[in-house]
């Protein structure tokens, strides 16, 4: 287990709407709840991206926003090493779109860093709203039992291809387009999805998923917390 657990969190200047840093905030306090010393480090679009951070969390934003962090993703490959070394990488909405092979932006087709077998085109409608989805326990995330809950919005609709697996089964809202009701990808050490919430403050199974797998532990290895307040949460949104 590693001294201090390294969060990698990725262009919080550009990339981070609704809330997404919040990610990096629940990973840190979910492994110091359990007495693991954690940090976060922020890497911002002037610096470089180390490969050997623990886990790495990167949200959603605006076409402008999510074309520039593109262009500096593939100029600073650190989150591209990191996958490669299997190190766990939590990605929404833009963030997710961005990982992929290609996305629109403003009309155009731009380049992702291609570390999912994604490629994201504009859907005729914005979807908007509560998502929420049974988890396909696809790859990393097999150990995933409980439902998972998000806010979505997006003009983009993700297609997966055979290298992706997605993760979850729509039960509500949308998810990755209109027609497969599907929401999310994972494939290899790569977590995306489109909830905003942030995400894992409302799937603290999640959370705790990508703590295990930073840690080099199985979910059922680490402690549980008992917190009723998320509970509560949860219960609401699932509503
Ligand atoms: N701009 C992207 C879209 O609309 C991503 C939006 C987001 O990250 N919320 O599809």
């Amino acid at each position: 287990m590693p001294k201090t657990l390294r969060i990698g969190l990725v262009l919080p200047d550009v990339l981070g709407t609704y809330g997404d840093d919040g990610n990096a905030l629940v990973l840190r306090q979910r492994a110091r709840m359990r007495g693991i010393g954690a940090e976060i480090e922020h890497f911002l679009l002037s610096d470089d991206i180390p490969a050997d951070c623990d886990v790495y969390t990167i949200g959603g934003g605006e076409d402008s926003a999510q074309v520039i962090a593109a262009a500096r993703l593939a100029a600073v490959p650190g989150l591209q090493a990191a996958a490669a070394d299997g190190r766990p990488i939590f990605a929404v909405c833009a963030g997710m779109q961005v990982l992929g092979r290609t996305f629109t932006a403003h009309g155009q087709t731009v380049e992702g860093i291609g570390l999912i077998d994604a490629t994201t085109s504009a859907m005729d409608t914005r979807a908007i709203g509560e998502v929420s989805s049974l988890p396909t326990r696809a790859g990393i995330t097999s150990e995933l039992t409980e439902p998972l809950t998000g806010f979505e919005n997006h003009l983009g609709g993700t297609v997966l291809g055979p290298e992706a697996h997605a993760l979850g089964k729509v039960s509500h809202g949308v998810g990755n387009t209109s027609e497969a009701s599907v929401e999310g990808v994972v494939q290899g050490s790569v977590v995306a999805t489109y909830m905003h919430g942030p995400a894992l403050a409302r799937n603290p199974q999640l959370a705790d998923l990508l703590l295990a797998n930073a840690l080099d532990m199985r979910l059922e290895d680490l402690e549980p917390l008992e917190l009723t307040l998320i509970d509560r949460l949860r219960m609401e949104r699932l509503r």
